[in-house]
């Protein structure tokens, strides 16, 4: 009994290293990596292990950040970094789960920052997946296997960076984003993309405007992307950021602006979900 009872004991004391083991290895990695991400910023970001693997086995990271003293009323899913030499894209993902942890609305934010980690640390940085694979083309929109293999072959000329793969879904990645889509039921998909410097949507509510100094310009939709797939099929608002470089982030004051200018057009869309906030909401 008592051998038992140690034992328990020490599994139990193992827990915390084994859960502080998974941190440092992710912020290594990110802070090695990223263009604009301190190791104190990294370290705040507290990212988790989730299930999910990439191609190549790397784990990719997850972070909820839910309202403090009020039931969340809005769940918004942000991602970075599908396309892997998008390096922006997963710092400012970073940048805005510090922010996160400082607004009042009642809000469950979930953060992936980096859905496609393979192309993101290949030397140099990916596009695509391990497999070739242009994440945003490899989501389920219908007539897939006839539109997106067309779409690649005759408008990009077989562009090796856009291949859609061999079928919706072949992917981890996507199929983890996938998952992620029908588990927590975003009611808002904001995904980070560079370095076209425009703002996109896709979806049933009014497009944001502006966000920072990014303005809307409705760019079209592709066979298989993400905003194609969520926005017009499954009706769920997503929001397009194209930040100007691939490489470097906007300043510091930038990515806090996007961030309030962000929640400033939530409020207006979801004005009755975000009402009643414990302090005055939406303050810049
Ligand atoms: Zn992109």
């Amino acid at each position: 009994m008592r051998a038992w009872v140690g034992l328990m004991l020490g599994v139990a004391a193992m827990l915390p290293a084994l859960r502080s083991h998974a941190q440092p290895r992710a912020c290594d990695e990110f802070y090695a990596r990223l263009p604009n991400v301190s190791w104190a910023l990294c370290q705040a970001a507290d990212l988790q292990p989730s299930e999910g693997r990439s191609v190549k086995g790397r784990i990719l990271y997850v972070r909820d950040v839910q309202p403090r003293n009020a039931a969340a009323r809005l769940r918004v899913l942000v991602v970075g970094g599908i396309h892997g030499d998008e390096l922006s894209s997963a710092s400012v993902a970073l940048h805005w789960i510090r922010l996160a942890q400082g607004s009042p609305e009642p809000v469950h934010w979930r953060f992936i920052p980096a859905l496609n980690p393979d192309g993101l640390f290949e030397r140099p940085a990916r596009r695509v997946n391990a497999n070739g694979v242009d994440l945003n083309r490899n989501f389920p929109t219908p007539n897939w296997e006839r539109e997106a293999p067309h779409y690649w072959e005759v408008r990009t000329r077989k562009d090796p960076r856009r291949w859609p793969g061999r079928a919706p879904l072949s992917e981890p990645e996507t199929r983890f984003l996938h998952a992620q889509m029908i588990a927590f039921q975003p009611d808002l998909i904001v995904s980070i993309h560079a370095p076209y410097g425009v703002l996109d949507f896709d979806g049933p509510a009014e497009p944001p405007r502006r966000l920072g100094r990014l303005y809307l310009d409705q760019v079209g939709v592709f066979p298989g992307s993400l905003g194609n797939y969520g926005g017009v099929h499954r009706g769920m608002p997503v929001v397009t950021i194209e930040l100007p470089s691939a490489q470097l982030t906007p300043r510091n004051a930038e990515i806090q602006r996007m961030w309030s200018d962000l929640r400033q057009w939530m409020g207006v869309t979801w004005a009755s979900a975000m009402a009643d906030t414990p302090q005055t909401p939406l303050q810049r």
